[in-house]
């Protein structure tokens, strides 16, 4: 299945962090990359917090997100979007795909779908128990829905990686759009709010690359636009782990945000000498010079 990118339209793009934590090196790469394409492309730069699942979420993380953007001088177009007010419309569209008989409802629990299943390449490939029991109601407990996925390879061509292929019937299988504990799967949330949104450009990490065919077969079900992808080189402290929250990235110092700014465009590919200057000029030389046949495919070791 290859899909076929819709050029008339403005770009639009996004940034969309969760708010388990601040900003690190990494994510400010994933933010100045989208909002550099974005940019240079004439676009629109949005901005949504992903704030799906409380339990994992931090006080005050999103305040300081945004107030992080703004020091960068990575001013959004627009009112940010947060996921945690569009329930009704995950509702919605897994409603639509209920009544298209595309999902069904899956009783299992961990332990069975562990013992049954697989290894893909994100988790346990699901073996499908639940497609022949779609009648069967267990009683007092709220299952889980699955999408169908009948298709074989998904290829995409990312701006960055080039073509990409993944068999998600082998790799993934049925996957989760709602959880049995009533949380809203991440690729059901993502789809739909980036079709919502208009966004038609993402760049973000190489952490989901991984994601991004369960996401394309999902938005066709869906019968939405195609999107252009492009996923950035991971940056990883000296042991090869990516920095996250889980590995102690360090917070970012907004006291030499400049050359902070400074290291994120050469891990971005952008040409040297970078200028010495405010971010907002440095980002308006970025815009000027970005490439993104230039960005690296390869993670990168960050001191920072
Ligand atoms: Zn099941």
């Amino acid at each position: 299945m290859e899909q076929n990118i819709i050029v008339n339209n403005q770009y639009i793009g996004r940034f969309a962090p969760s708010p388990t934590g601040r900003l690190h090196i990494g994510s400010l790469l994933c933010a100045v990359g989208s909002f550099l394409d974005a940019r240079a492309n004439n676009g629109k730069w949005l901005v949504r917090i992903e704030d799906l699942d409380p339990p994992r979420e931090e006080i005050g993380a999103t305040d300081d997100i945004l107030r992080t953007l703004h020091a960068f001088a990575l001013h959004w177009d627009g009112e940010v979007v947060y996921q945690s007010k569009r329930h009704h419309l995950y509702r919605e569209a897994l409603d639509y795909l209920l009544e298209k008989g595309e999902v069904y409802p899956c009783f299992c629990s961990r332990k069975t779908i562990k013992e049954n299943g697989i290894i893909g390449i994100d988790g346990m490939v699901y073996n499908g128990n639940c497609r022949k029991q779609s009648n069967f109601q267990s009683a007092g407990k709220n299952p889980a829905y699955r999408l169908y996925v009948d298709a074989d390879e998904i290829s995409f061509n990312d701006s960055i990686i080039g073509c990409y292929k993944q068999n998600i019937k082998n790799e993934v299988g049925d996957f989760i759009l709602l959880r049995a504990d009533g949380l809203w799967a991440y690729q059901l949330a993502v789809v739909v709010d980036d079709a919502m949104q208009k966004v038609n450009h993402i760049v973000r990490g190489q952490d989901l690359l991984v994601s991004t065919p369960r996401q394309i077969y999902l938005a066709k079900r869906l019968h939405y636009p195609a999107i252009q992808y492009a996923h950035l080189p991971l940056l990883t402290n000296r042991q090869g782990q990516k920095w996250s929250k889980q590995t102690l990235a360090p917070h970012l110092d907004l006291n030499h945000k400049e050359d902070l700014l400074r290291q994120v465009l050469i891990y971005l590919g952008l040409p040297q000498p970078i200028p010495a200057d405010s971010c907002e000029n440095i980002l308006r030389w970025a815009v000027a010079n970005w490439n993104i046949k230039q960005v690296p495919v390869n993670s990168i070791i960050s001191e920072n």
